[in-house]
């Protein structure tokens, strides 16, 4: 009976045995679950902490390169707007060199109390501007020659010539080819500004701006008489100043004028004026003027006219 008793308390002790076991089991189980899922979640978290800051130092790296983008963008706006100052501080300067009596002078051109006479050619040099210069020295008279760039860079020792000899070199533009030059307004600020430079190398003088220009055809009317109006703007804005004829000779009317013809044309065209602005060619084809040049100086001359250049003017 006793021995049984000692089984069943044996029995129950090993019962205890046995939960207590299996608590345990559960509870390690347990701490073990807690465990990973903690050890999980701290993986993770070290993972997204990871890629933020991965993302933060991307992030940051593409800031730096916005603010050296911006920098660059804004030291670049800034030299484009030193240049600009720079420019138009030359700009000022060169009209400045004009003086208000000059830009009034111009002004008046074709006004005059006493009487007065430009020779003014167009469209050289040529093969005919020496002859034509031998004239003017044999008669003791200056001329005002308006010069094509094309031309110019032909023969820059009979440029050089004419500015030695003292007449006044002007600007007639670069092509001539009406297309061209009034393409746009600009354009014919660029013509005149590749025709001063031509000048000025031809002249071996780098400063050298005759401030005065003929439009090839004309200043009024035609077909381009709007361009013309808008680059007289553009021209005026850099300093130059432009000038037409009021007098002419009739070298560009026919090919071949004759002496009665030119004559003619010359007395029709400054019959009541003071102040001539003649026009005539020392292109290659007008060997006629130059030829006729004697008697149209001496029919001025007789008629009380005084030579004038555009020295006279600026
Ligand atoms: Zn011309």
């Amino acid at each position: 009976m006793r021995r049984s008793k000692d089984n069943i308390y044996a029995m129950c002790n090993l019962d205890d045995e046995e939960r207590r076991m299996k608590r345990k089991k559960q509870t390690i189980g347990m701490a073990l679950l807690v465990l990973i899922t903690l050890l999980v979640i701290t993986i993770v978290c070290i993972i997204q902490n990871i890629q933020d800051m991965q993302r933060a130092k991307e992030f940051s790296g593409q800031l730096v390169q916005y603010q050296e983008q911006k920098k660059q963008e804004l030291e670049a706006q800034q030299r484009e707007e030193e240049k600009r100052v720079a420019e138009e501080k030359a700009r000022q300067e060169k009209i400045a060199e004009v003086s208000e009596e000059a830009k009034h002078n111009i002004e008046t051109i074709y006004r005059s109390e006493t009487k007065r006479a430009f020779l003014t050619f167009d469209d050289g040099p040529s093969i005919v501007t020496p002859t034509i210069l031998q004239v003017l020295k044999e008669k003791n008279v200056k001329a005002t020659f308006f010069m094509l760039g094309s031309n110019v860079q032909k023969l820059p020792e009979t440029v050089k010539q004419v500015y030695a000899e003292g007449h006044y070199i002007a600007n007639h533009g670069y092509s001539h080819v009406y297309s061209a030059i009034y393409a746009s307004p600009q354009s014919v600020l660029d013509e005149y500004n590749q025709t001063n430079q031509a000048i000025q190398t031809a002249i071996g003088e780098p400063e050298f701006n005759s401030h005065l220009f003929r439009f090839p055809g004309g200043y009024a009317g035609g077909k381009y008489a709007a361009i013309k109006q808008q680059a007289k703007d553009v021209l005026q804005q850099n300093a130059i100043y432009h000038v037409d004829w009021n007098c002419l000779t009739g070298d560009a009317e026919t090919s071949t004028p004759t002496p009665e013809y030119t004559m003619n044309r010359l007395q029709a065209t400054s019959a009541g004026k003071n102040s001539l602005v003649i026009l005539m060619h020392d292109a290659q084809a007008k060997k006629v003027t130059a030829d006729m040049l004697p008697q149209i100086i001496d029919y001025l001359a007789g008629q009380g006219y005084e030579f004038k250049t555009f020295y006279d003017i600026f």
